[in-house]
């Protein structure tokens, strides 16, 4: 089965050809990121033009890539939410027009599952039951599979994302844009306890996260430092707030690990790129035997071979959807 799969839900345009959910025939990542640098942020009326601009080209490109022609395409697959409304239109509307073209299925994908299946593409090991922790810019989310195509979700942020406090901390260290690879990167010249900052729901009896709190403790420090007129130590403040997030982030985790029967455990999100949470997160998981499974580092970031995935479970379910669909910027998992 060949699904082209795109995705705009955000600052990149991406279209990709994946084959029976696993292979990853081409993927064609558009990126943004240099558009909205100067703004620090995603611009959403400057995004959606720019998508507007890259859709056609890149869905090209996937194909060519993949050396596929639009016949030999079994379904159509466009993320429909969460994110930008109008970057998700644009894709959107691709999709269903060629879908309604080629008189192929359309399947409408959750950008979050998206996330999750990019795990299935880069191992196709995975087991279940399965924990699993998706951490990206917009979403932190805990949940349980005891099948694969049957979730239960047991916690997220009650506000700031974890991938979103990386965003804001970089901003207020002016380390670099986005934020999480920024924080990173400085964080290895850094002492990672030179700072103890808070570390927020960690002993609380539930899979909840916060990050505004351990925020602001970042920002209070950096004035209070300001105003006593000391040196700010950039690298030891970044790795001091990186490892707050990554204790809470382990805690949750081997706290679910703890209470469930769990064979695997697997991140999926932007932040799943870290590579100081990949190694303890592992080395904390080793101790239980219990292997940790990552997407390969392009794929947890935003990219449409993700989407393809998921959309392989939903088109051998039978589950397409109408050309009534409408983008849904809230959209949650279920
Ligand atoms: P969502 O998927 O929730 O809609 P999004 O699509 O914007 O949000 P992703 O593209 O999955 O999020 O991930 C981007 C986020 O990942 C950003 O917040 C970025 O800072 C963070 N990130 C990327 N690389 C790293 C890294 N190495 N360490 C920490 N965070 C990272
Ligand atoms: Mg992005
Ligand atoms: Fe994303």
């Amino acid at each position: 089965v060949l699904i082209l799969a795109v995705e705009s839900s955000c600052d990149e345009t991406a279209a990709a050809v994946v084959k029976n959910g696993l292979d990853v025939l081409s993927n064609i990542v558009a990126s943004q990121i240099d558009l909205h640098r100067k703004y620090g942020g995603v611009v959403p009326e400057i995004a959606s033009r720019k998508h507007l601009e890259l859709i056609n080209p890149v869905i090209e490109e996937a194909l060519q890539t993949a050396r596929v022609t639009y016949d030999q395409i079994d379904g159509v697959a466009a993320t429909y939410g969460p994110g930008l409304v109008g970057g998700l239109l644009v894709g959107l509307s691709a999709a269903k027009a060629l879908a309604y073209v080629l008189h192929k299925p359309f399947i409408g994908v959750n950008h979050i599952a998206g996330h999750i299946y990019a795990n299935f593409i880069s191992n196709p090991q995975i087991e279940p039951p399965v924990v699993c922790l998706t951490i990206s810019g917009g979403h932190t989310d805990l949940l349980y599979f005891k099948e694969l195509g049957d979730y239960q979700i047991l916690g997220r942020s009650r506000d700031d994302a974890a991938g979103e406090a990386f965003d804001k901390i970089a901003r207020v260290l002016e380390i670099g844009y986005p934020g999480g690879p920024a924080v990173e990167k400085i964080s290895k010249e850094g002492d990672p306890v030179a700072v103890d900052f808070p570390r927020p729901f960690i002993n609380e009896d539930n899979y909840d996260f916060s990050f505004s709190g351990l925020k602001t403790a970042v920002i209070n420090y950096i004035h209070n430092q300001k105003q006593k007129g000391k040196k700010l130590h950039i690298p030891d403040i970044a790795a001091s707030f990186q490892q707050a997030v990554i204790d809470v982030l382990l805690n949750k985790v081997m706290k679910a690990v703890q209470e469930r029967e769990v064979k695997s455990v697997i991140l999926s999100g932007g932040v799943a790129a870290n590579k100081t949470l990949r190694q303890q997160l592992s080395m904390a998981l080793a101790e239980k035997d219990l292997p940790l499974y990552t997407p390969l580092l392009k794929l947890c970031t935003d990219n449409a071979a993700m989407i393809g995935a998921a959309a392989y479970y939903q088109y051998q379910k039978g589950d397409f959807a109408p050309f009534s669909l409408g983008a849904a910027a809230n959209l949650s998992l279920k």
